[in-house]
């Protein structure tokens, strides 16, 4: 007789540099390949959210003091804990979130890992004006301090990338945190805590609290004692996270969702510009807020275009996101497949035609086929709204200012890319596409030096780079008189006569 083996029940919460169960609902994590569990763990509850922000708060002090070289040793140390466990993280977040494991181990892990360094360097390079006689009477001095206590919310597509992006850029300017990760994809984030600990991180620097968007996510972004909410995830989310922060009037920093054009225009090499919007497209299931969304393809290209595309489409290797061999994993839930599904299938009632997938394989787990979508209209549901999900929507375009007007045709500006041999067709397409990111000639890649943030519905702030740290630091002002005068210069605007 064969036994099955029950998950482990993980304590939910980090708080306090241990970790905390206080007798929530038990949660379990899901395998999206599998349908079956493979950790459970106790939700926090609202009052786990009062003790975290009370340890980031009673933390501050004593790591907002500390020298940025002692922050940056703490920092290295955890780089290099990461990059040590590498496998453990892996297994994690590809049994949490059905990715290849192939993206994760080449993606994922080490992106998080540069990431935590690059940061361990920059907490060392706070930049500001020179000081000096800016009035003539007085010199002037910028500092920079920490913010102080940081409430973060992140999103499943990328749980442990996502939580870094937040967490050590805070970390690195002398804030404390208390980071909710979505509640169906909390392990990563929780390893995070534990290995910041045993890189000497003080206990309370970095808290983690599991739970529902609906109780600890509200509880959170609206917390009095916080000083700062930064939040990834959905924009209609984002909004209710910064109304909630501007109750208190909190400093935000939102990264939303995406509609990522993708414009090749007639001279652009065919068969890159296919590869790429495969790839583009298809990273993650389609599950990237940057992903390729809208193809915008110029007329002479178009049917060579869709062709292409297909084919590649139908050479994906769809499977278990364990194997090696393994291109495409599943969507994140059925419940998310099921919108995906939604979505495409009222694609034709619009107008446009699909070409290849549209629909979901026999067997367990929450897959869905690569998809094209072709001939869509303007105005069409899968053209304007973020689908989530390994669905790629074409149009063509008549004339550059055409293709650069329907790039531009959204509420989204995240990321975008175009794909031409003309370098002034370059030039003019970075310049004018409205978006965080444009890509000449690829679609994807990010570096931990140059910064990620959108513009429009995508958000606003920066993650990532020096830009990202900035948004953690208060800029400060210290004027000094240099006269010792009783009779100010300025003075003469108030009184007529002494
Ligand atoms: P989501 O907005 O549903 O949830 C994000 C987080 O917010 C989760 O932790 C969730 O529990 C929490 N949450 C939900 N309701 C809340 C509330 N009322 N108050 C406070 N917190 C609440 O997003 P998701 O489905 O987890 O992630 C997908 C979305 O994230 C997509 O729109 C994607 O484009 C976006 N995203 C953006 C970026 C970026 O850098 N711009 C990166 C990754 C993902």
């Amino acid at each position: 007789m064969t036994t099955v083996s029950s998950p482990p029940v993980l304590a939910g919460s980090w708080i306090d540099g241990a970790p905390v169960s206080t007798g929530g609902p038990t949660h379990a994590v899901v395998s999206p390949a599998t349908g079956r569990p493979v950790a459970e763990y106790q939700l926090a509850q609202p009052a786990d959210v009062d003790a975290a922000v009370s340890s980031a708060r009673a933390a501050l002090r004593g790591w907002s003091t500390a020298t940025p070289a002692e922050r940056s040793a703490v920092l290295a140390k955890l780089a290099k804990l990461a990059d040590e466990a590498t496998a453990d993280l892996v297994a994690e977040e590809v049994s949490q979130t059905g990715k290849p494991v192939r993206l994760a181990t080449e993606f994922d892990v080490p992106g998080s890992v540069d990431n935590i360094d690059f940061f361990a360097g920059a907490a060392r390079h706070l930049e500001g004006k020179a000081s000096g006689e800016y009035s003539g009477d007085h010199t002037s001095s910028i500092r920079r301090e920490a913010v102080g206590v940081v409430a973060t919310i992140t999103p499943w597509n990328y749980p442990l990338q996502m939580a870094v992006w937040k967490v050590l850029p805070a970390l690195a300017a002398g804030c404390s945190v208390v980071i909710k990760p979505a509640e169906i994809t909390p392990l990563t984030t929780l390893t995070l805590a534990r290995l910041a600990g045993e890189a000497g991180l003080p206990p309370g620097v970095f808290n983690v609290v599991t739970g529902s968007g609906a109780d600890v996510g509200t509880t959170l972004a609206g917390h009095a004692d916080v000083d700062m909410v930064t939040f990834t995830g959905s924009t209609p989310v984002g909004r209710r996270v910064m109304a909630a922060a501007a109750v208190h009037g909190h400093r935000t920093q939102l990264e939303l969702g995406g509609k990522a054009p993708f414009v090749v225009f007639d001279d652009a090499d065919l068969d890159a510009a296919i590869q790429g919007s495969v790839a583009g497209s298809l990273i993650n299931t389609g599950q990237d807020c940057t992903a390729a969304t809208r193809a915008i393809v110029a007329r002479p290209l178009y049917d060579d275009f869709v062709a292409g595309v297909a084919e590649v489409m139908g050479k994906v290797v769809i499977g278990d996101p364990h194997d090696p061999d393994t291109d495409l994993g599943p969507l994140i839930t059925l419940a998310h497949r099921a919108k995906v599904a939604g979505m495409v299938e009222r694609a034709p009632g619009e107008g446009g035609r699909i070409v290849t997938g549209g629909v979901a394989p026999e067997g367990p787990g929450s897959f869905y086929r690569p998809t094209l979508i072709a001939d869509v209209s303007e105005q069409s549901e899968v053209w304007r709204d973020e689908i989530f999900g390994p669905v790629l929507a074409v149009r063509s375009f008549t004339d550059d200012d055409d293709a650069i007007r329907q790039a531009n045709d959204t509420a989204y500006g995240l990321a975008a890319s175009a794909w031409t041999r003309d370098v002034y067709r370059a030039q003019r397409a970075s310049r004018e596409i409205h978006a965080g990111c444009v890509w000449i000639n690829d679609h994807i890649p990010i570096i931990s030096e140059m910064p990620h943030g959108g513009f429009g519905a995508s958000g606003f702030g920066k993650d990532m780079s020096q830009y990202s740290l900035e948004e953690y630091l208060s800029i400060k002002h210290v004027m000094s008189d240099i006269t010792g005068v009783v009779d100010k210069a300025w003075h003469r605007t108030i009184f007529t006569k002494r």
